[in-house]
C-alpha cells in the first residue's frame, strides 16, 4: 500500500509499505482521506525531533476492513478516525480524569506511531472515534484534528454567548475555530491574520471583525473598538500573535495557546497579576470532545472548507502551506 513517509532532508516520500497482522484490540482501516495539518509540517521538518521513517497523518478517516481479536467497539464497515491522540495508557491520573490527551505514555498518530496518510492504517479500536452518518469523510477528516482542537480550545477559553473572542490565525485550524465559536458557542468573533485572503474567507464565514496585524495594531484596535476581547485562541505559528493576544484581551480574560511556533512568548508579570490574565495551553481533544465536534459538523453547524488532492501532491501541499497559500484544509483523498 502507498504511504507518505518522513524521509531524510525534510522531504516526504511515497513508499510502498506492508502492514503487520492485527494484534488484540486493533482494527485495520481502509483509509478514505487524511487532512494535512501544520503539525505534519513541523513533524516532517524535525521541529519535534527526527522522525525519519514514520508514516505521517493524524486527520484520517477510513472504513473498518478487519478487526483483531477482542474488538467490540468497531465492526467491519464502520467509519472511524485516526487522530493525533492515538492511544492513552487508560489507567493513569490523566486518563481517568478527563485529561487523556495529557497521558505521559500517550501514542500520537503520524509521530510516535504510523499515521493515517496511507491507503491502510492499523488503529487501537477503542481509541478510534466513529464518524457519524451524514458527515462526509473529507469534512470529517478536518474535524479529526483542526475541528476537535479548536472546539476544545474554545471550551477551555470559557467564552460566554454574546462575548468577544479573538482568534489569531485563520488557517486550517482558525477557520474551524471561527465556526465553532460563532455557531456553537454563540460568541462574537474577531479574526486576526497577516494574510488578507484568510480574512476574506473569515468574513464570508461570519467574522464580526477582521484585522490584519501586518497593517494595523490588532491589540490597540480591539481595545478601542470593544474594550478588549473576553478570550483569545491563538493558532498562528508566530510569537508576535501570542504577544498581541495578551495585549488584546480585557481583565480576567483567558488566552488559549494552540499554535506551536518553536519560540518563547513575552509575558509582562504586572499585566498578568494586576489584570488577572490567564494563559493556558490546549492540546487536541479527548475522544468525547471529538465525538461532540463530529456531531456539530454532522448537524451542519460547522462546515470545513476542504480541497481534495492525490497523495503524490504531498510535498507540493507542504510548500503551499509554508507560503501561506492554503485556504481551509488540503485533504489527501485516496480515491484520486
Ligand atoms: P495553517 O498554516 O493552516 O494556519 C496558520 C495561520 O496563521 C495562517 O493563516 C497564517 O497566515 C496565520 N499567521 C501567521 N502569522 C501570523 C500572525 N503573526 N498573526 C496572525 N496570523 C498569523 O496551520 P494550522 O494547520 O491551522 O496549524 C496552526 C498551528 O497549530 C501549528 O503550529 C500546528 O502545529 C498547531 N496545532 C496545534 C494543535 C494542538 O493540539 N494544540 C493541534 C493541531 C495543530
Ligand atoms: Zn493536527
Ligand atoms: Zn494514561
Amino acid at each position: 500500500m502507498k504511504a507518505a513517509v518522513v524521509g531524510k532532508d525534510h522531504n516526504v516520500e511515497i513508499q510502498d509499505k506492508k502492514l503487520r497482522p492485527l494484534e488484540h484490540g486493533e482494527a485495520l482501516l481502509q483509509m478514505e482521506c487524511c487532512g494535512v495539518c501544520h503539525t505534519d509540517l513541523h513533524v516532517k521538518n524535525g521541529d519535534f525531533g527526527d522522525k525519519t521513517g514514520v508514516i505521517l497523518g493524524h486527520e484520517g478517516v477510513g472504513v473498518v476492513k478487519e478487526v483483531g481479536p477482542g474488538v467490540t467497539s468497531l465492526k467491519v464497515g464502520d467509519r472511524a478516525s485516526v487522530a493525533w491522540f492515538f492511544q492513552g495508557c487508560g489507567h493513569c491520573e490523566y486518563c481517568i480524569s478527563g485529561n487523556e490527551t495529557l497521558c505521559r505514555s500517550v501514542k500520537n498518530a503520524g509521530y510516535t506511531v504510523d499515521g493515517g496518510m496511507a491507503e491502510e492504517c492499523i488503529v487501537t479500536a477503542d481509541y478510534a472515534v466513529k464518524v457519524p452518518d451524514g458527515l462526509d469523510s473529507a469534512a470529517a477528516s478536518s474535524v479529526t484534528c483542526a475541528g476537535v482542537t479548536t472546539y476544545k480550545a474554545i471550551k477551555v477559553s470559557n467564552i460566554k454567548a454574546g462575548k468577544w473572542i479573538a482568534i489569531y490565525g485563520l488557517g486550517g485550524l482558525g477557520n474551524l475555530a471561527l465556526q465553532y465559536a460563532k455557531n456553537v458557542f454563540n460568541a462574537k468573533v474577531i479574526a486576526i491574520d497577516v494574510n488578507d485572503e484568510q480574512l476574506k474567507l473569515a468574513q464570508e464565514m461570519g467574522a464580526d471583525m477582521v484585522i490584519n496585524p501586518a497593517k494595523e495594531d490588532a491589540a490597540k484596535l480591539i481595545q478601542e473598538k470593544v474594550g478588549g476581547a473576553h478570550a483569545a485562541v491563538v493558532t498562528a505559528v508566530a510569537k508576535a500573535a501570542f504577544n498581541s493576544a495578551v495585549d488584546a484581551v480585557r481583565a480576567g480574560a483567558r488566552i488559549v495557546a494552540v499554535g506551536l511556533p518553536p519560540e518563547a512568548m513575552s509575558l509582562d508579570i504586572p499585566r498578568l497579576v494586576l489584570d488577572g490574565i490567564e494563559v493556558v495551553g490546549s492540546l487536541v481533544g479527548t475522544r468525547e470532545d471529538l465525538a461532540e465536534a463530529f456531531q456539530f459538523a454532522a448537524e451542519g453547524k460547522v462546515v470545513p472548507k476542504v480541497a481534495k488532492r492525490p497523495i503524490e501532491d504531498i510535498n507540493d501541499i507542504f510548500h503551499e502551506m509554508e507560503q501561506g497559500k492554503i485556504k481551509g484544509r488540503m485533504v489527501v483523498d485516496f480515491s484520486l
